[in-house]
């Protein structure tokens, strides 16, 4: 069985590190199942090639602690909302049945990342309608929550997890993409994330993100829907340094 909790689904094979690996490392950490989908191979890259990227994904997700990392396979730079992208991923959250989905933010500005929020959002909801895809002969699931991590765009979070204890590893998995990242080896061109600073900028950024909850790192989300809250005071509670 291959059933997971929470399901990252993200364009190239390096996002998932970059946005919420801190966030996939604490699930687990906390006995759920995570694991990644990457929509393209990255085939676009300035650097690397397929198979080299493949390899340090494979790295990375041991470093995650993945119980599931695949590929969907879509072309890297073409990746469009269809019925047969839909369909495609419709298809893996019925044999995964993650509950919850981490995904890029709406309106990215990277044509492939803003195409995966529509394919993800619609597919969340047509895998919960047996007839769609039916003679595929899965059965339906639940709607999963869509969590969209804030990157490019200044959004309020709706929440932020605290991934402070593990800043160390998420860095870890992150450089293991190392036809990606600041590598003074490299002979291939340099790119605004192979620079020395850009794994710099990552951490600074969650130490912000950390920095509005009172704690050392954080990774951001926006949740669009209303979120159903049982006991507003266990919520509203929570430690928030700032205020102390
Ligand atoms: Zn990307």
């Amino acid at each position: 069985m291959n059933e997971i909790d929470i399901l990252a689904i993200f364009a190239h094979p390096d996002d998932v590190e970059l946005t919420v690996g801190g966030t996939l490392l604490k699930m687990k950490s906390l006995g759920y199942k995570t694991g990644a989908l990457d929509v393209t191979k990255g085939e676009m890259g300035t650097r690397g090639t397929v198979t080299g990227r493949a390899e340090e994904a494979d790295e990375a997700a041991k470093i995650l602690k993945l119980d599931v990392r695949e590929n969907l396979e879509l072309p890297d730079g073409h990746v469009w909302l269809t019925e047969e992208t839909r369909t495609k991923l419709v298809r893996v959250l019925r044999r995964l049945k993650p509950k919850v989905l981490l995904t890029h933010q709406i309106d990215d500005p990277h044509p492939d990342h803003n195409h995966i929020t529509q394919i993800v959002r619609e597919a969340a909801r047509l895998a919960s309608m047996q007839k769609y895809d039916g003679d595929f002969g899965q059965e339906k699931i639940k709607v999963p929550i869509v969590a969209h991590n804030i990157f490019s765009q200044r959004v309020m979070p709706s929440f932020i997890v605290d991934v402070s204890e593990f800043s160390a590893q998420k860095t870890e998995a992150i450089r293991a993409h190392k036809s990606q990242f600041y590598n003074p080896e490299s002979i291939e061109p340099e790119t605004r994330l192979t620079g020395k600073g850009f794994i710099d900028e990552l951490e600074n950024r969650s130490r912000y993100f950390g920095s509005l909850i009172g704690v050392t790192a954080g990774e951001p989300f926006y949740v669009r829907e209303a979120l159903n809250v049982e006991d507003p005071i266990a919520l509203l509670t929570r430690p928030m340094n700032l205020y102390s």
